[in-house]
């Protein structure tokens, strides 16, 4: 979480700062701030959006200066006000600090500068290492920074000035990402891609404490030892557009119609002359023959995307699977078999609590294989094989194409292993495969049908709270589909098991209660109907989802919404876009900000 923007060079800081700011105000955005370096330190900081920001520099006057960093916050310690908000200054104005992550022991390290007379203005962690930036500097910002950084805990991105430097940044990560972008004449560090791209789209990639000196026309890279390591340049491969919102009112919406485009990149490559090739990745039949037990470990929609996965490897490579919350799968001692793998899924691949639960299996000696979607995260850097999700750049906080792709490689998995266990036969992949291929332009079928959907989310959007319903991989969609709501529109909306509704939860539905109900699986279809009755005959008001020619739900259901007809396996990437445009319009229609949903950021990098 949180965006941090560095710049050196010729050119006035301010407006590049502001600029990639706007980029990652994904990432953060309940305050932001820079600081600029002229002849002192200018800090501008506040609460609120960064319009906000940018109305407090008009009002204060002029920031004028070559070299400044810049923040966007997702609060984790000290409300988002304008004193908690970053940069953090030290007592004297000396060092002028942004931060991404936790640092764990701020309480002890702030009694020892408060002892050394040091006095802090905020509650948050990050002052902390403003004010020891200031305590061990000894005139070498290098020295200074290996000091404080032996010292503190926890996770960090870091970008520091200093007064008495005013021709360099200083910058580090630990467990929060970080990128220097390499420009001519003129240098940045960066949270994300897409802040840098209008400057340059070379840029290298950083591990764990290695530290950046930026100034106007070098980056020097260094180690805890102070020894200069030389660095692999990546190049962006993506044009600046595809970051940008190209006429539609939210992200959220472009990225809903790219997700046809984002699933043929996904599989193409991987599909050749009908055969399945998952990239480089090295594992022979005997390997994929000896899995003993497959674990996915995922957070949020990336978990929801797992749990389809469950469903299709299960039932076409019959290995079992289990779905864990990473935050829950890294504390509670797994039980893991040397033949099990791990599946890894963030889009980001900087997710705090994945990263984590993967460096739980690798010390425990599994095979790991993650499926993200930035090129060169930390997930995908530490894991033994990658298959990427060429979505492309996500800003919207709430997923949609990223979750369509992870699903899309699940797929693949799936028949993968299938093949290679003896389950399925050549001639069922080729037809499986075929259905694949077909996934994109039947959603680019569903999609035209936006404009119905919108007046259901319009005549819907005041409900108070909504049900979604589903049988087996339709209830892994149900799961989805109700987060989406609850993420953008504000709407408790709690997804269940069709058949364990009445176990329980059934005593919710009354008059009105809106239940969607998805009944995409022809196996359980006719099981699905009657949890359809059992709803309406309380009152429900139901909007279903069915397969083209199943029409007899249209005697019990309120609405249908008609998706494609097929196979029951890959089924989750046709229901899932009705519950977007839905969860979309609903939050629309209730003045919320679907982009920036309030408490939420993209990209959770603390725990
Ligand atoms: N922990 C810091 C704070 O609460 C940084 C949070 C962030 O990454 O935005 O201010």
């Amino acid at each position: 979480m949180c965006g941090i923007v560095g710049y050196i060079g010729q050119n006035q800081a301010m407006p590049v700062l502001i600029k990639g700011l706007k980029k990652l105000e994904y990432r953060g955005y309940d305050s932001s701030g820079i600081a600029v370096f002229s002849d002192h330190l200018q800090v501008v900081k506040t609460k609120g959006r960064l319009a906000d920001l940018e109305e407090k520099i008009k009002t204060d006057g002029s920031i004028n200066g070559c070299v400044g960093i810049g923040h966007t916050r997702w609060a984790t310690h000290g409300a988002p006000d304008d004193v908690n908000a970053h940069p953090h200054t030290s007592s004297n104005g000396r060092i002028s600090v942004v931060h991404n992550g936790i640092i764990e022991n701020y309480l002890p390290l702030r009694t020892e500068l408060e002892k050394k007379g040091y006095t802090f203005v905020s509650e948050t962690d990050t002052e902390v290492v403003a004010q020891l930036f200031d305590a061990y500097y000894n005139g070498d910002m290098v020295d200074t920074m290996i000091r404080v950084i032996q010292k503190i805990r926890g996770s960090y991105a870091l970008g520091v000035l200093c007064q008495e430097k005013p021709d360099e940044i200083i910058a580090v990560r630990k467990d929060s990402p970080l990128l220097v972008g390499l420009g001519n004449h003129e240098n940045f560090i960066a949270s994300d891609i897409p802040a840098l791209l209008e400057y340059t789209k070379d840029y290298y990639l950083l591990n764990d404490n290695e530290i950046v000196v930026l100034k106007k026309d070098c980056v020097t890279i260094l180690d805890m030892e102070k020894q200069e390591i030389s660095k692999e340049i990546y190049h962006v491969t993506w044009d600046i557009s595809t970051a940008e919102k190209g006429g539609y009112d939210y992200f959220m919406m472009k990225e809903i119609m790219e997700q046809p485009t984002a699933i043929r990149a996904t599989l193409s490559p991987r599909i050749v002359n009908g055969e399945i090739q998952l990239d480089s990745i090295q594992y022979t039949t005997e390997d994929i023959k000896n899995i003993n037990r497959i674990h996915i470990v995922a957070c949020g929609s990336a978990w929801h995307a797992g749990l389809v996965g469950k469903y299709v490897i299960e039932d076409y490579a019959r290995i079992p699977v289990e779905v864990d919350l990473a935050s829950e799968f890294r504390y509670r001692k797994p039980i893991l078999h040397p033949n099990d793998i791990c599946i890894i899924i963030s889009q980001s691949g900087e997710t705090a609590d994945t990263l984590a639960a993967l460096r739980e299996a690798k010390r425990q000696g599994i095979r790991i294989l993650s499926i993200v979607n930035v090129v060169g995260s930390s997930i995908a850097r530490e894991s033994d094989d990658v298959l990427y999700t060429w979505a492309g750049p996500e800003i919207a906080v709430a997923t949609t194409k990223g979750y369509s792709a992870q699903i899309a490689l699940m797929y693949l998995i799936a028949l993968k292993f299938g093949q290679a266990r003896g389950y399925i036969s050549t001639e069922e992949i080729k037809q499986l495969v075929a259905e694949l291929e077909n996934i994109p332009s039947q959603i680019e079928t569903l999609l035209k049908q936006e404009g119905e959907w919108k007046a259901l989310a319009k005549a819907h959007a005041q409900i108070p709270n909504a049900f979604v319903i589903g049988r087996g991989i339709d209830y892994a969609v149900a799961l989805e589909g109700a987060l989406k709501l609850k993420e953008i529109s504000y709407i408790h909306c709690e997804a269940y098991a069709a058949g364990e509704l009445k176990h329980g939860t059934i005593s919710l539905v009354e008059d009105g209660t809106l239940v969607l109900a998805i009944a995409t699986q022809d196996a359980l279809y006719e099981k699905l109907v009657s949890n359809v009755k059992e709803v309406k005959a309380r009152g429900a008001y139901v909007i279903a989802i069915a397969k083209e020619g199943n029409t007899e739900i249209a005697e019990v259901a309120d609405n249908v919404i008609y998706i494609p007809q097929i196979t029951d396996s890959f089924t989750a990437s046709l229901d899932v876009i009705p519950l977007q445009i839905f969860s979309y319009y609903v939050a629309v229609e209730r003045g919320c900000d679907v982009d920036m949903p309030r408490n939420l950021a993209k990209s959770v990098t603390v725990e």
